[in-house]
């Protein structure tokens, strides 16, 4: 995971470069066919604060409220930062590094295609990092891709924002005195989701694989199903032990408890509205029901009501 050529320095860009210069070219000169959600999350990310959290001697959780939680590894071998938030969060997450770290940067990792996670690529490569990614993650961002759900039609990437590296189903990497595993789900909140799991440190980032305290987003038009959130939540609640910090896409900081709370309630309810399903009822009729009512109270509150959480696993079933 080393990146040794032309690695400049971050802190010689975060000089020259203010939120202007580094939001992308290309998206400056499309920003008015841009998605109004990416518009909208790039002006909340302007402003959100970036919390950050120690989790092991050298690796960092970045919380930002506006886009997807990010990961950090410190040390002499090179940084490594797990997903880029929106691009207009660059000079804070410039920041947050500076704060814990003095060391260059080496490589970005995306958990997904999706934009509140990846639109900062293109900068955090212009600043040194390397991409690393699933490979469906970058012929994903390399062609225009759209997610119905929210009215939203995502144009293609620039070259530099795609990740550089891919693979396809685990690669492992030994980097700043620990191993760490990327590894592969079957599609699941997306056809592109990877799992990231720093093992000294014991940290587990999980991407949008996991919301949480809130019902899940879970992209249908690029893979996603509810069986398969249910299946990869299964899979690395293998991975983690009662001692692993476990960082979801969104949302706070977990332990295993949490994620195994998460996997019963979304297991409880694809098999309510399964039943629904099969004796017959459309959707509309199944959200009638009121399938996700004995967890709207605890999980609801979050993105979306049991109504959406009810449709979205009715069609994905
Ligand atoms: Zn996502």
């Amino acid at each position: 995971m080393l990146n040794p050529i032309n690695r400049r320095s971050f802190l010689q860009i975060g000089a020259m470069a203010g939120a202007e210069a580094l939001a992308p070219r290309w998206m400056r000169a499309q920003a008015a066919s841009l998605p109004d959600r990416v518009v909208q999350g790039r002006a909340a990310a302007l402003n959100a604060p970036i919390t950050t959290t120690k989790l092991y001697d050298n690796v960092y959780l970045l919380l930002n409220g506006a886009g997807g939680n990010m990961a950090l590894q410190t040390g002499p071998e090179g940084n490594i930062l797990v997903d880029s938030s929106f691009t207009t969060a660059a000079p804070k997450i410039r920041a947050a590094i500076a704060a814990v770290s003095h060391d260059a940067p080496d490589a970005l990792i995306n958990t997904h295609w999706h934009y509140d996670h990846t639109d900062g690529n293109e900068g955090m490569h212009a600043a040194g990092f390397t991409i690393f990614a699933h490979r469906k993650t970058r012929e994903r961002m390399s062609t225009q891709q759209s997610i119905p759900f929210f009215h939203l039609v995502m144009p293609a990437y620039p070259a530099g924002a795609l990740p550089s590296i891919t693979f396809d189903e685990a690669m492992h990497a030994w980097h700043n005195g620990d191993s760490l595993d990327l590894v592969h789900f079957d599609p699941a909140h997306t056809d592109t989701d990877i799992y990231i799991h720093f093992n000294n440190a014991n940290v587990l980032h999980m991407g949008d694989t996991w919301f949480n305290g809130m019902y899940p987003f879970i992209d249908e038009a690029t893979g996603g199903s509810i069986g398969g959130m249910i299946n990869a939540e299964s899979k690395a609640l293998a991975v983690a032990d009662n001692s692993t910090k476990i960082i979801p896409g969104h949302g706070p900081l977990g332990a295993k408890a949490d994620l195994q709370k998460a996997h019963d309630m979304l297991s409880a309810i694809r098999d309510k509205v399964a039943a629904i399903k099969s004796a017959g009822a459309s959707e509309q009729e199944a959200v009638a029901k009121k399938p996700t009512a004995d967890f709207d109270s605890t999980w609801g509150k979050g993105f979306f009501n049991g109504d959406i959480l009810t449709g979205i696993v009715y069609r994905t079933l």
